[in-house]
């Protein structure tokens, strides 16, 4: 089916090559005095020689317009991305974990490293009798909550885009919806992928900000697009509610691949209903359990089994 796909926007994209020396209006070439431009509908079928003749064009080209930027959005939208939004840890230069209780967010450098990394840091220190340290950066490790507060808006006062996230991420939890609404969307337009992922949330919940489903995808599609398994996973499960199961499957494959053990699920049952292969299932079993192993190493299970323990010390 993806075969469909692109065969159709190569298809596309040759009558486009062929079409685009002359303008699509009134069919003048570009020569020396006359520029063509591309549409500013962002397709990239035609290009016109004057606003004038764009203007003309218009109800003409809307469609076919329309169908196009569909159909680049899908492509880039359902591409594989290259790996997850977290990246690799600084450290130990392993895929970080999705899971985020096994990494550990630095707030003196805005870095996350993985819980490996950090255990042995800290192990390192306690042994020799040093000073606390960030293990990424050095820093000292803040000691009183003011601290940490100072520290946050020190680098918020910076523009790091991750400490503004994660400043709305506290507000979002103490139910400061329009608080957490404004520093996710400044960390956003910074670039920052998971406060994309939040706002799709509070467009789609409607919190700190009126109900603005198409808002919501369209800032999910953003965090989807970088690696973010989660917003991805929500994509798919909202094409599977409105029955476009090809198209739920696509982003749970992407997301499964990306180590999402929620899509792995769904392709499960997909399968089970009929809406996906046998191989395909496989096929995203085998992928999900590479991305998982990516991730593992001999500090990091020593580094899981110290915060495990620590955890189920603090709820005893
Ligand atoms: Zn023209
Ligand atoms: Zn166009
Ligand atoms: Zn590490
Ligand atoms: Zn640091």
């Amino acid at each position: 089916m993806t075969t469909t796909t692109e065969e159709t926007i190569a298809e596309v994209e040759a009558a486009a090559a062929a079409v685009d020396e002359v303008c699509a209006c009134c069919g003048k070439a570009e020569v020396d005095d006359v520029k063509l431009k591309k549409c500013n509908g962002g397709c990239d079928l035609v290009k016109y020689c004057s606003e004038e003749c764009q203007n003309d064009h218009r109800d003409q080209h809307e469609g076919a317009c329309k169908k196009r930027m569909a159909e680049i959005r899908d492509r880039d939208l359902f591409e594989q991305p290259y790996e997850g939004y977290m990246g690799d840890c600084p450290i130990c230069c392993l895929p970080l974990p999705l899971d985020r209780r096994k990494t550990t967010l630095n707030d003196c450098c805005s870095q996350l490293i993985c819980n490996g990394c950090n255990y042995a840091n800290k192990k390192r220190e306690s042994e020799a009798g040093l000073e606390k340290r960030c293990a990424y950066c050095r820093e000292p490790v803040p000691t009183t909550y003011e601290e940490v507060d100072k520290r946050a808006m020190k680098r918020i006062k910076k523009n790091c885009p991750v400490a503004m996230r994660e400043m709305g991420r506290k507000c979002y939890i103490e139910g400061d919806y329009e608080t957490a609404l404004e520093y996710m969307t400044k960390a956003a337009k910074l670039g920052d992928i998971a406060a994309h992922n939040y706002l799709s949330l509070m467009y789609h919940e409607g919190r700190g900000v009126e109900k603005d489903n198409e808002k919501a995808i369209h800032h999910a599609e953003l965090a989807a697009i970088a690696g973010y398994p989660v917003a991805r996973h929500h994509l798919g499960c909202e094409e599977w509610d409105n029955g476009n199961f090809e198209r739920a499957r696509k982003h749970f494959i992407i997301a499964a691949n990306l180590g999402y053990h929620n899509s792995l699920e769904l392709i499960k049952e997909l399968y089970a209903n009929g809406h996906a292969s046998k191989e395909e299932y496989a096929d995203a079993l085998r992928a999900y359990q590479a991305a998982v192993e990516a991730t593992k190493s001999a500090e990091r299970k020593k580094g899981e089994a110290y915060y495990e323990a620590m955890d189920a010390a603090r709820q005893s």
